[in-house]
């Protein structure tokens, strides 16, 4: 009896397809800007990070592209206050942005300085023509605070005119399953039209649907 395969059933050779994930990992660091002015015009579609600091927003972004120091990169002194934008895109043609927001909140910033970056984040979100949507993260044993409301305010105009808009709510493995389900119908009510997902960078959960969220939207797929 003949044993090897018949040609017929030799696999076809094809390209890779690209996930979601595959296309998270090529994020590579772009530049960044102290202010509004020095951002380049950029004609990609961008996706924004933002929330107060210690929200675990690098944690986030580095799980996503399964790199351990791509957002710490942010961390550096001197750019702790600045916009920093990755490049995403396959064979390093690049396809969208990602934009790291500076984290607000954080107590030790003298007030004149937080004023100012309120000012500039605001500025970003109101007007910054290839913004096609914002992800805030939110850890959910704070809740949204009034920095957050503020922010939510701000795009809410533009997300009736079809900004894409997340709430990510992080450190989900600090919540039991029933203050998980709590915490995601309390953000539903406070997101006014946003969609809402719980996050864990320690136990991976919802990394896979964010990065099909952010796929989906930056290619022009239903969401
Ligand atoms: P950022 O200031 O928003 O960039 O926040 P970081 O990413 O630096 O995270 C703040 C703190 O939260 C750090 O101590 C992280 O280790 C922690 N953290 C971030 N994500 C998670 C998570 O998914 N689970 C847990 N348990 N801790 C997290």
């Amino acid at each position: 009896m003949n044993a090897s395969p018949s040609p017929a059933a030799a696999p076809v050779a094809s390209a890779p397809a690209v996930t979601p994930m595959g296309w998270m990992h090529t994020a590579r660091f772009l530049t960044t800007a102290a202010q509004l002015h020095h951002l380049p015009t950029l004609e990609w579609p961008e996706v924004a990070f933002v929330g107060r600091s210690n929200a675990g927003k690098s944690t986030c972004i580095n799980t996503l592209t399964q790199q351990k120091q791509l957002a710490f990169a942010s961390k550096r002194p001197g750019r702790t206050q600045h916009i920093n934008l990755f490049a995403l895109g396959k064979q390093g043609i690049t396809d969208a942005i990602l934009a790291d927001l500076p984290g607000y909140g954080y107590a030790a910033v003298a007030k004149t300085e937080k004023a100012r970056w309120q000012q500039v984040m605001g500025q970003y979100l109101v007007s910054r023509p290839n913004l096609r949507a914002v992800v805030l993260l939110c850890d959910p044993r704070h809740g949204l605070t009034a920095l957050d409301e503020a922010l939510l305010e701000i795009i809410r105009p533009r997300v009736e005119q079809g900004l894409n808009f997340l709430v990510l709510l992080t450190k989900a493995d600090k919540l039991t399953r029933s203050e998980g389900a709590k915490a995601l119908s309390i953000a539903r009510l406070q997101a006014g039209g946003g969609q809402v997902q719980l996050f864990s960078a320690l136990k991976k959960k919802g990394v896979d649907e964010v990065a099909q969220l952010l796929w989906n939207w930056t290619h022009n797929c239903a969401a």
